[in-house]
């Protein structure tokens, strides 16, 4: 139970990833601010964390099982919670999807928006109340650089990514009024087992129903791209876990935070020109004009983005 003075964390997604490595840096915080309800689906899958977590666990961090796509396993965990008083809850849950769209059913789409987008409403539905009586909350949502920037093969995810961007932007007007803060996190690639779920995922498919030359352009060309791209641009789980510690800690929390500089050329490109053409045309020169120049682009990139756009994001360090 949380003792006087410490904010009660709320995350959803711990069994792996950025979620587990947030509730570690939280619940390990030095100064003992934050008591968290580390959650996942399934707690036969706890191991990972309660070994992370070290003294912490039973203390400063507990378990409660949540599954994000379910109305009662939301009610039950938020209604377990003292009071019901949560104070920052950190909407970290997510699946990916990656392929031609063609070979992609229309139930795995549904549960990447169930999971992405519903389960984030679901949560936000359940605590908004509590935290609008109390004048104060706020709300975390780990969106994506994929919920400002479409990517190809990526589309039904990054379109997930951009509705939960269109839901917290509306909505953190409103919450604003009754103190209650909201922020999207918005990172670029992240070396978490999400990305190794994908890629274990493209290589057992076959993508029926999508031509030949779409698969081609999908595994010889994207795949090899995006892997360049996550090794030349990844951050660790534990670099998001902590911008997302520096976003809770803000006196006055930003809106959007990008944790990699290395996309903020990216969507300042969106932003300049309104009609769509220069990221379209870019992202379509990249792929496939300059394919083989990926590698050699990124790590210009890499040594282009310089402190002017390490400014505008937030930075683990
Ligand atoms: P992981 O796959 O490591 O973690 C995802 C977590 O979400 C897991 O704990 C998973 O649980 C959980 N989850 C999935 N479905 C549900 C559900 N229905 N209810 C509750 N929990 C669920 O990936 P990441 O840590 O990388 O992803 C975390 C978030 O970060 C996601 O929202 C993702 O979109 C976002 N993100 C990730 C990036 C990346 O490159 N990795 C980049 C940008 C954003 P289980 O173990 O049960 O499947």
């Amino acid at each position: 139970m949380a003792s006087s003075g410490q904010k009660v964390v709320l995350i959803t997604g711990c069994s792996s990833g950025i979620g587990l490595r947030i509730a570690v840096l939280l619940a390990k915080d030095e100064k003992k601010r934050y008591h968290v309800i580390a959650t996942m689906r399934d707690l036969k899958k706890k191991d990972k964390l309660v070994e992370a977590a070290g003294d912490a666990f039973g203390q400063t961090l507990t378990l409660q099982p949540l599954d994000v796509c379910s109305d009662q396993s939301v009610k039950e965990c938020v209604n377990s919670v003292k009071d019901r008083h949560i104070d920052i809850l950190i909407n970290n849950a997510g699946i990916g999807l990656l392929g031609p769209i063609e070979s992609i059913s229309m139930e795995e789409m549904k549960k990447v928006f169930e999971t992405n987008f519903f389960g984030m409403v679901r949560m936000i539905k359940e605590v908004v109340p509590d935290m609008k009586k109390r004048r104060s909350g706020h709300i975390v949502v780990m969106s994506s650089v994929m919920g400002l920037q479409g990517v190809v093969f990526n589309d039904v995810y990054t379109a997930s990514k951009f509705a939960v961007e269109g839901f917290c932007e509306s909505l953190a007007v409103q919450l604003l009024k009754f103190n209650v803060n909201m922020s999207l996190i918005e990172p670029g690639p992240v070396h978490t087992e999400f990305e190794m779920k994908m890629m274990e995922d493209v290589a057992k498919m076959e993508y029926p129903g999508a031509d030949t030359d779409t698969i081609r352009y999908f595994k010889d060309v994207y795949i090899p791209s995006s892997m360049d791209i996550f090794e030349a641009m990844g951050q660790t789980p534990e670099d998001i876990a902590k911008c997302t510690k520096k976003v809770i800690e803000s006196t006055r929390p930003r809106f959007r935070n990008l944790t990699n500089s290395l996309y903020t050329p990216i969507v300042a490109m969106k932003y300049a020109d309104e009609t769509g053409g220069l990221s379209v045309h870019t992202f379509y020169n990249l792929l496939f004009n300059f394919g083989p120049l990926m590698h050699i682009s990124m790590t210009i990139l890499k040594y282009l983005t310089c402190s002017c756009f390490s400014r505008r994001t937030i930075s683990p360090n």
